[in-house]
């Protein structure tokens, strides 16, 4: 009644028969027959054989019981028979009283008996139930239990696939250390077997550097003093290198053994790792050569001076470097040479670094030295030296050869530096210093150099300023046709008439209005002038002039997208034909966007200007392209020309640049021609055009419009004489 379950209802049935059949055969064995007894009166006979009925019962009954909840349970035997079945010996013993007191009533009084008997039954039954509700509430506890086991081994074996599949390494930790457990992605993680993590102390698995922290927390952890702990880790791979992990360490308490384990989940964050000292390295270095950049450079240059300030005998210095002619070569042969050249250079200097020095690209072919720990200036010279000899080795590039050269510019710190950038800007002064020197060199920087860089700044201002007042003016110098000497055309040069300074040369302002990009206006200027020269010349002369002036064009005004409409439209605005304009241009002018160049001179060109290369020679990048230029002028650089005596392979120069021109179909003009020799040689060499000072200096106006004068008559007359007389004069013929 007690249970529902049919094994238990079977197994009470069946203890019960048991423990029957054998109280009574024990009684049998004992007593024999009792039934004659229950006549007489109580006999001790019958008390015993009460007493040995109700122990044998109680015996074999309670013994089965006792066993089954005692295994159910996993109890001991006699805890269970303590707990729940001691003295339910006091029923047995009242019901088998009882049912000899019942038996032999029944004998003696007959029927009646059956009314006396009655509280004896309340007895019995008070008796049973109290047995009954002890025999439910063991059976209770037997289905808990068996309930419970259950469950522990489930989710037992739910924790171990858990554990054992998790995609994150863990590890079971004995408070000294010792693995006692661990799973696959633990193994796959750290590369290391199953057996080794077994046999060994999980700490030694730990990268030395992050060793003494994790021993630290793990040591916390089992003090009790946080339950739980995150921290970024590295390990040490199988093949030792490092993996960078966030490892989570926390406690727990074995219930059973009383004992404290750790158990530890790893997470392989190496790759994530490696990209943040990726970002973080690109960030402060340049992606070209691997040198630091500007953001890093400032950074160090900052901490040497504040390092400075607390101990002014540490010395240090900043050099500014700068690639000579880098540009010819980016032009010339693409910028992949340019960047392996800037790499290796890059290399050439890291070489000659010493421990703590700083390296750094600003970009472009600019590098800085940060050098620490200098005796002084010429320490930092002699370093200077050491580097320059190390950029100059020639580079070998396929077939060419370049020779790289460097400038550069030297600040020591003093304490009257505030700023990182007041020491990087002196340095950079320096070496703009080194460049006008003549390059490849390296100049110390010094308070006057600052003055002279404050004098640019204000030149600039004042050009700006002269642009609006008009003291901007040109001069012509007469080009001359070398067979007969006579007037060919003029190259208008600028002048600068400054209120105080008086006459500025344009070797001086026309460089900085380059670099500033003044020189777009201050261009835009000069072909006006020169128009407004032509146009009134043509008034005076009634006629247009026989002769072409040039004008110089600056690569600045030459890279401007509207190079071609801007100078059609000032010249259309004063009347003037293209023809009687020629365009100079350098050849690096043109190597800055050579396609974009050779689009724009085409287009002027076909407009109707003329075009000439200036300083031709003095570029090595250009002769390629120069069939593909429509040029149609070549002015030989007057370095060659002046120095063609002393100098045979000049001459040599001069004599090829006149047959390329030649063979090109384009016109060659000599510049720079001061002596009678060398019209001559250039005349042997059979140059078409001459221009320098042995002609004339360059003319001011009134003076050039003499010679146009004179040019004008001389050709009046030549016309007069061929209408008048059949006879020519051989001067006549000579001028013509
Ligand atoms: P450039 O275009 O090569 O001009 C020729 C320079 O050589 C002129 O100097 C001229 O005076 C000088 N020269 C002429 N014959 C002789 C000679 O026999 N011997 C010597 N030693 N020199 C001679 P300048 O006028 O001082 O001009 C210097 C440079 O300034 C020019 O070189 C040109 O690059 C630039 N420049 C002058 N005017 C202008 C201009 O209007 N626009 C632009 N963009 N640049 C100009
Ligand atoms: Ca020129
Ligand atoms: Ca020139």
């Amino acid at each position: 009644r007690f249970t529902t379950r049919f094994k238990f209802r079977a197994f009470n049935a069946g203890t019960m028969a048991c423990s029957i059949f054998l109280t009574v055969n024990v009684l049998d064995r004992i007593f024999g027959s009792l039934s004659g007894q229950l006549a007489n009166q109580l006999s001790l006979k019958l008390i015993l054989a009460a007493g040995v009925m109700a122990f044998t019962h109680y015996l074999g009954n309670i013994s089965l019981m006792t066993n089954l909840v005692a295994l159910r349970n996993g109890q001991a035997f006699f805890k269970v028979w303590k707990d729940h079945y001691l003295w339910t010996i006091v029923g047995y013993l009242t019901s088998a009283s009882a049912a000899v007191l019942a038996a032999s009533l029944i004998a003696h009084l007959g029927i009646y008996a059956l009314v006396a008997l009655t509280p004896i039954v309340a007895i019995v039954y008070f008796t049973y139930s109290v047995y009954q509700r002890n025999i439910e509430a063991s059976a209770l506890q037997v289905e808990q239990a068996e309930q419970h086991l259950s469950e522990m081994q489930k989710s037992e074996a739910r924790f171990f696939s858990a554990f054992e599949y998790a995609p994150i390494g863990m590890a079971l930790i004995s408070a000294q250390g010792k693995c006692v457990q661990v799973n696959r992605s633990l193994c796959e993680i750290l590369n290391i077997s199953m057996e080794e993590m077994l046999s060994k102390n999980f700490h030694s698995f730990c990268h030395p550097a992050d060793q003494l922290h994790y021993k630290a927390q793990f040591e916390r952890l089992l003090r009790e003093e946080l339950p739980s702990h995150q921290m970024e880790t590295r390990f040490l791979h199988g093949s030792g290198t490092e993996i960078w992990t966030i490892a989570s360490i926390s406690l727990i308490h074995d219930p059973q053994t009383q004992e404290h384990h750790v158990i530890i989940q790893i997470q392989d964050i190496t790759d994530r790792k490696r990209a943040e000292d990726q970002l973080r390295f690109d960030s402060i270095h340049d992606a070209l050569t691997g040198l630091a950049n500007r953001t890093l450079l400032i950074d160090r240059l900052e901490i040497a001076m504040s390092r400075a300030t607390r101990h002014p005998e540490a010395l240090f210095a900043l050099v500014f470097v700068d690639l000579d002619r880098f540009k010819v070569v980016n032009d010339s042969l693409g910028h992949l040479v340019g960047d392996q050249l800037l790499r290796e250079i890059a290399n050439r200097m890291r070489a000659c670094l010493r421990t703590g020095d700083t390296l750094a690209r600003l970009g472009g072919d600019e590098f800085v030295l940060l050098l620490d720990d200098i005796s002084g200036a010429d320490e930092v010279a002699e370093i200077a030296s050491r580097m320059q000899g190390a950029i100059g080795v020639p580079f070998r590039w396929n077939n060419h050869e370049i020779l790289p050269s460097a400038s550069m510019g030297v600040a020591v710190y003093d304490a009257s530096y505030q700023l990182a950038e007041e020491l990087l800007r002196d340095a950079d002064t320096a070496m703009y210093q080194a460049k006008a020197q003549g390059k490849n060199r390296h100049v110390v920087f010094n308070k006057g150099m600052h003055t002279h860089a404050m004098k640019m700044l204000e030149l600039e201002a004042e050009m700006r300023r002269a642009l609006e007042r008009d003291e901007f003016y040109m001069v012509y110098q007469p080009i001359v046709r070398l067979g007969n000497d006579s007037l060919s055309g003029f190259e208008a040069l600028i002048r600068w008439q400054h209120p105080e300074r008086g006459q500025v040369s344009p070797a001086d302002f026309i460089p900085i209005a380059e670099d500033t990009g003044l020189i777009v206006p201050i261009g835009k200027r000069v072909l006006e002038l020169v128009c407004i020269q032509l146009n009134e010349w043509q008034s005076r002369f009634k006629t247009s002039l026989p002769i072409v002036v040039s004008v110089n064009l600056s690569a600045k005004q030459v890279s401007q997208a509207d190079l071609v409409s801007s100078v059609a439209e000032i010249v259309k605005q004063y009347g003037i034909k293209p023809e009687q304009i020629k365009l100079e241009i350098t050849e690096s002018a043109v190597m800055d966007d050579i396609e974009a160049a050779i689009n724009k001179l085409k287009e002027l060109s076909n407009l109707g200007f003329k075009l000439s290369m200036d300083d031709f020679g003095t570029g090595y990048s250009s002769l390629s392209y120069l069939h593909r230029l429509p040029i149609h002028t070549l002015k030989i650089d007057r370095s060659f020309v002046m120095q063609m005596e002393e100098n045979s392979e000049n001459a040599e120069i001069v004599r090829t640049i006149v047959m390329l021109a030649k063979n090109l179909n384009k016109d060659v003009v000599a510049e720079g021609v001061e002596t009678a020799q060398q019209r001559e040689k250039l005349r042997e060499l059979e140059c078409d055009f001459g221009q320098g000072y042995y002609f004339s200096r360059p003319l001011l106006v009134k003076d050039a419009e003499h010679l146009i004068f004179q040019m004008m008559t001389e050709i009046e007359e030549w016309q007069h004489l061929k209408k008048n007389s059949k006879a020519f004069t051989a001067k006549a013929v000579a001028t013509a």
